[in-house]
């Protein structure tokens, strides 16, 4: 596969059988920041984990398990790569939620709870909750009129009090881009660290932890094209070193006394009990993926489909788009008089599936003032025959309530 195949989208398509319905008819499937469908070499890979190769890993003296376990530790080599961290540096986990709450109860035991954590208006539940049941001091950075991040506002409220400033990479209901560098200069120089939530940036641009100068990085497997139930914490090396254990049991131990327990270095420190190990070889796959399409040509093409979406929705009356015109992927907005559940049914009747809703970010649909907002998301697969799909739809829903 070439960058070429993005100009012919139909091939890729041909790739991910979950964009079919039962009749083999296309389904126009506009959901892909929630999850994203699976590529057949995906599916491959955790078939083939699942029944041929499969075994525990870390554990097993046979030639299965030692196998499996170099699986397992090449699929964590793949998943640090494809963010151009090491692997050392690379903790699995069962998603961002799981990413972001190991951070935050781990980070409090570094600086003591009541530690005082920035966070935006736009932050998804998930960098959210987490903060307030470790015990921290949350304060939130507002947002630019076009629905950015405000870092400048940022910069005036950092502190040294500040221990952590917690971004999304990416808004996943405006597809807002944040400066990610700017945060962590920002950051560092108040001498907290930098945590991004980059769930809905590595499935659609190129990600370089090194590059962002971020701390600590999680996102999920599934809005990347690999299973549920796996994802990942990058975190740089001295950080993972100095937090205690999230959870413990099996495989983050040194030594086991009733006594005393040691634990063994990160990454396993934080990995206790069998991991998802068919699962974190399906990310690896789908890092592979997506790799060889290159993020770079993802990222032009979701930026054709958003402009093109974003053209069509603004020729609309009682309208409102939000977010900027540069999001990356992913188009909200709201129709005077339809609530987003209503159009979210019809478009189901036209066989266009969007998201209607909060996006499990009702803070940000406070400082929207809507309830509720239709959101339209594409993935390297979404062609202008979905983008095409959904305007008609829409067309037809406001002549249904008109
Ligand atoms: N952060 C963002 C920006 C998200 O879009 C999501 C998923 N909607 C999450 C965090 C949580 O991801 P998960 O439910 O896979 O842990």
């Amino acid at each position: 596969m070439s960058t070429a195949a993005l100009d012919a989208p139909i091939d890729l398509k041909a790739d991910f059988p979950g964009l079919f319905n039962a009749d083999g008819t296309p389904w126009h499937y506009l959901d892909s920041a929630a999850t994203a469908q699976k590529p057949r070499a995906v599916i491959d890979a955790v078939a083939r984990a699942l029944g041929r190769d499969y075994a525990t890993v870390h554990r097993g003296v046979y030639t299965r398990s030692a196998e499996m376990t170099l699986g397992y530790e090449a699929a964590r080599r793949r998943v640090a790569t494809f963010i151009g961290g090491r692997e050392d540096e690379l903790v699995f986990t069962r998603g961002a939620t799981e990413a972001i709450n190991l951070v935050a109860q781990c980070w409090a035991a570094v600086v003591g709870r009541g530690g005082r954590v920035l966070l935006s208006e736009l932050e998804h539940h998930s960098n959210i909750v987490p903060w307030q049941l470790a015990g921290w001091q949350v304060d939130v950075c507002p947002l630019t009129h076009d629905g950015r991040i405000d870092l400048d506002a940022a910069e005036r409220m950092l502190t040294r009090e500040h221990s952590v400033v917690a971004f999304a990479h990416v808004s996943n209901v405006l597809g807002s881009v944040l400066d990610a560098r700017r945060a962590a200069d920002l950051a560092h120089g108040v001498g907290a660290v930098l945590l991004l939530d980059g769930c809905q940036a590595v499935p659609r641009m190129p990600v370089d932890v090194a590059a962002l100068g971020c701390d600590f990085y999680a996102f999920s497997g599934h809005k990347l094209y690999g299973p549920t139930g796996i994802g990942a914490l990058w975190g740089r090396a001295e950080h993972l070193a100095a937090m205690p254990p999230y959870q413990g049991g099996g495989a983050m131990i040194e030594k086991v006394t009733f006594e005393k327990t040691t634990f063994a270095p990160p990454p396993q420190r934080f990995e206790a009990g069998t991991p998802a190990i068919v699962e974190a070889i399906g990310l690896g796959a789908a890092c592979d993926y997506v790799a060889a399409i290159g993020l770079e040509a993802i990222q032009a093409h979701e930026a054709r489909l958003v402009a093109e979406t974003r053209a069509g929705l603004r020729g609309m009356n009682d309208l409102t788009l939000f977010g900027p015109d540069d999001s990356a992927g992913i188009v909200s907005f709201a129709i005077r008089g339809v609530h987003p559940h209503d159009l979210g049914t019809i478009l189901d009747e036209e066989n266009v599936a969007i998201r209607a809703g909060h996006h499990c970010a009702q803070p940000l649909m406070e400082r929207l003032g809507v309830p509720a907002t239709a959101r339209a998301s594409f993935g390297l697969y979404s062609d202008d025959r979905d983008v095409e799909a959904l305007l008609r739809g829409i067309e037809r829903t406001k002549r249904i309530f008109a």
